[in-house]
Formats: structure tokens, sequence, C-alpha cells
């Protein structure tokens, strides 16, 4: 650890977090630290206490969970631990619509944080959680991404997408950029990727001498290619963040050779952060067991049951401390295989998913050729709550000429606002190009079942 970096997550860190802000996120960390060497039956003895608290709360003061419930004939005393759940149905993303502000508390914590997704798979949503959810979601990340050496302080960089929006106000800017320079974090757009950009990361690189590199795992891996083709490795291994997509094993070969072998794949979703991550075996993503109940579930008919090892199912989500705006049996609409449950080296009690499936959007390519992130897509549709209320399914298509063409399933028309920020975001990122939306009855899966956010036609 260099000496800034130290006293910044020694002294500076806790003096800010706890000492003037009073929040309890590094005492959950410190609890996190210890509770991920328990073996398996004391994590789901932990994560039972916890579910037990939030399925009391849901049924007493969430209106959505309370018929839920009732409907399905269960009281909470029938909830004892997570193999329980499946007395519960799964809420997909049509059913978190259609119950809205019925999923909110209606006593404290509220869920003052609100948020939008544009969905990996194409199905934005709404939704909210409250504070301690939200320390608890930092102290996660902090722990998880802590297994590859990251520490806030020290020297990081972003190979990032901007959100598509509007600016914030200047205030806000100037916090986030004081606040980026404490952590000593340079970010670095990653959206359009032409030559002079990838050189610009290098460029970057050389001077800030990072201690990680965080990104997407699409756009990163230009950047891992131009590394490779160029050869321009002239540093010893840099740990490497995967974030928002699958990461193939191209990929991984492409970043192994670009800043060596401590490359580790994350999975998390905005409704809930990180859910899973590999530790330094890389030995699939261990589930943040003390926060979420990670279920992966294969529906047949009527019927549904829990996934074997090595079987693809979809992912459903409790967050056991967003008691604001609960998600209890969440399908967010990926899909996941889990590993074999051996112990992983590392020695962690945790259970461990291997891989989270077909979560890639592909590049498009703006006017003036230059690679564009297909993650940009899904961040349009998250950047106001007037589209994400808006769209009920999206898909965009690149056509052969280059023209794009969105797809839209609405559940209302679009307001005149959110159509002037579709237009701003398209001339901004596809240069260029002719961008058309086109509302439709569905978007059906590909031949293959899954649902494609960005194709790009051959
Ligand atoms: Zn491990």
């Amino acid at each position: 650890m260099s000496r800034y970096g130290s006293a910044f997550y020694q002294t500076i860190l806790p003096a800010w977090e706890t000492g003037i802000r009073r929040r309890p996120t590094l005492s959950y960390l410190d609890k996190l630290e210890e509770s991920q060497w328990l073996d398996r039956d004391r994590l789901l003895e932990l994560q039972a206490m916890e579910l037990r608290k939030l399925i009391h709360h849901a049924f007493n003061h969430v209106p959505h969970y309370r018929a839920v419930m009732e409907k399905a004939g269960v009281v909470p005393s029938d909830i004892r631990s997570a193999a329980d759940l499946r007395r519960l149905p799964i809420l997909t993303k049509n059913s978190a619509h259609a119950a809205g502000s019925l999923r909110a508390s209606t006593v404290e914590p509220f869920p003052t944080i609100k948020k939008s997704t544009g969905g990996s798979t194409g199905q934005p949503l709404q939704f909210g959680y409250d504070p301690n959810s939200e320390y608890w979601r930092i102290a996660v990340k902090l722990r998880g991404w802590g297994w590859s050496g990251y520490r806030p302080g020290e020297r990081m960089i972003y190979f990032w997408g901007p959100p598509p929006g509007t600016q914030p106000p200047l205030k806000k800017r100037l916090k986030i950029g004081v606040d980026r320079y404490v952590r000593r974090e340079t970010y670095i757009d990653c959206t359009i990727r032409s030559d002079q950009q990838l050189a610009h990361v290098v460029e970057t690189i050389r001077r800030e001498k990072p201690k990680g590199f965080i990104c997407f795992s699409q756009s990163g891996s230009d950047v891992a290619r131009y590394i490779v083709e160029n050869r321009l490795r002239d540093w010893d291994t840099i740990p490497v963040l995967c974030c928002g997509e699958q990461l193939s094993p191209q990929a991984r070969g492409l970043f192994t050779q670009a800043f060596g072998p401590a490359v580790f794949e994350t999975y998390g979703c905005r409704e809930v952060m990180l859910i899973g991550m590999e530790c330094e075996h890389h030995n699939g993503l261990h589930m943040s067991m003390e926060n979420l109940v990670t279920e992966v579930i294969v529906r047949e008919g009527d019927q549904e049951r829990p996934a074997r090892p090595g079987e693809t199912g979809e992912v459903v989500l409790t967050d056991l401390h967003n008691f604001g705006m609960p998600f209890i049996r969440y399908a967010n609409g990926d899909l996941a295989t889990l590993t074999e449950d051996t112990a992983c080296p590392c020695g962690r009690g945790l259970a461990r998913i291997a891989t989270v499936e077909g979560r890639v959007a592909d590049s498009v390519r703006d006017g003036n050729g230059d690679l564009v992130c297909g993650i940009l897509f899904s961040r349009i549709f998250s950047m106001s709550d007037a589209l994400a209320g808006s769209v009920r399914h999206w898909q965009a298509i690149q056509r052969k000429d280059r023209s794009v063409t969105v797809k839209l399933v609405l559940l209302r028309e679009l307001d005149s606002v959110s159509r002037e920020d579709l237009r701003r975001a398209f001339e901004r990122y596809l240069k260029g190009l002719p961008c058309k939306i086109e509302p439709v009855d569905e978007i059906p899966p590909a031949p293959n079942g899954k649902r494609k956010t960005v194709v790009v036609e051959a």
C-alpha cells in the first residue's frame, strides 16, 4: 500500500465516514471481513436471521408483500430460512412495475434513494432503497473489490461511461471532482473508443501507475487488445476489475496479456449492487451472502426448482437490508450457473456462481467507424424516471448500413422531454448515424431463448 493510500484507508476514510458522517459503513465492512471466513452452515444461519426480520417487516408494512403472502397462504413464521423462500412467488419486472408504490414501506425506513435501471435484458425499472441498505451496499463492494487488492485511496483508473443524460449542476460536479481527487480515482470515458482514445488510456496508465484498472468487460477488453496488438505493455501486474458484463475467456486472455493474471470478474445489478465477485483463486464468483439471498431457479411450466450445479437458471434475488422498498425473490432477468458446491481453496464459506450467461452488450460503431460501448443503451434508459417508467422493453439494432433502430414496447406514450433526451443522447454518441425509434408490441427472444439488448447485423 502507498503511504497516501494507507493514510487514506486507515485515517481519512474512518474520520469522514464514521466520525463526521456517522455512517455504519465501516463497521458493516468489519463484520463482513469476519463473516466471509465462517463455514457455510453458520453463514446460512446468519442469512436466515436477517431474512426473518425482512419478511416480518414486509408482511407488516409493505402492502404488496402483505397481499402476496396472504394470497400464497404464508405467514412470516413460515419463512425460517432461505429454502422456505420458495413458498413465495417470484417478483418479475412486470409485476414490480405493476405493483408500483405498493412495494414501498409505509413506515420508516422509507426508500429515500431513488434509482432507475435500463436493465441488462432491456427491461427498465424504477426502484428505491433506504440509507441503511446503501451502507450495506458500499460495505459489500469494499469487501468484494478488496479481494483484488482494491483499497479506496490507492490510484485507480476507471474506464467507465458517464451518465448519458444532462450534466449535473456545477456544485455536484465539483463535489464529484473533489471526491475523485481525494480518492485518487481517474475516470476515462469508455463510451466511444477511437484509437486516439485508446492511446490516451495507455498514456494515463503509464503516468498514473495505478493499483487497479476498473472497466466494463467489453470496452476494457478493447483497451487490452490495443495494448497487446501494439506491444505497449511496460508495466508489472495491474489488477483488473471487470464489471457490467460477462467476462469471456477470450477477453480474460487479452486482459492477462495486457495487465497480468490478476483479472477479476464481478457481477452486480443496479437494483442490489454487488452480487458476486471472484477471489484471488479465480474459481467462480463468491456471492454476497450476508446481504443477499441469491437463488438460481429453473422453471418448468407452473413449477420451479433450484438449478443443479452446472445447470443454467434464472437469477432470483432477495435483498436482506432494503426495508424501504424490499426486493423479495426478484428475477432481475439474468441467467446464471452455480458451481459444484466444493470448498474454494481461499477458505471463504461464501457459495459461488460459475458464470452469468449472455450478459454481453455488443458494441456498435458510430458514423466515424469508432466503437461505441453497447452498455450505453441501458444507461440511456436509466437516465430519467420518465423514460424508465414509460418503457417496458427495449432493444437496439444496428443495421448493415450502420443506421440504428431502437425498438420500444411502451407502457405509455413517451413525453416530449423523454423524446428530446433520447434524441440528444443519440446525437452525442452515435454521431452521423440515422437513428429511429420504432414502437412495437413485443420483442421476442432470439431462437436460443436469450434476449439481446444490442443486436449488430453482420
Ligand atoms: Zn475463493
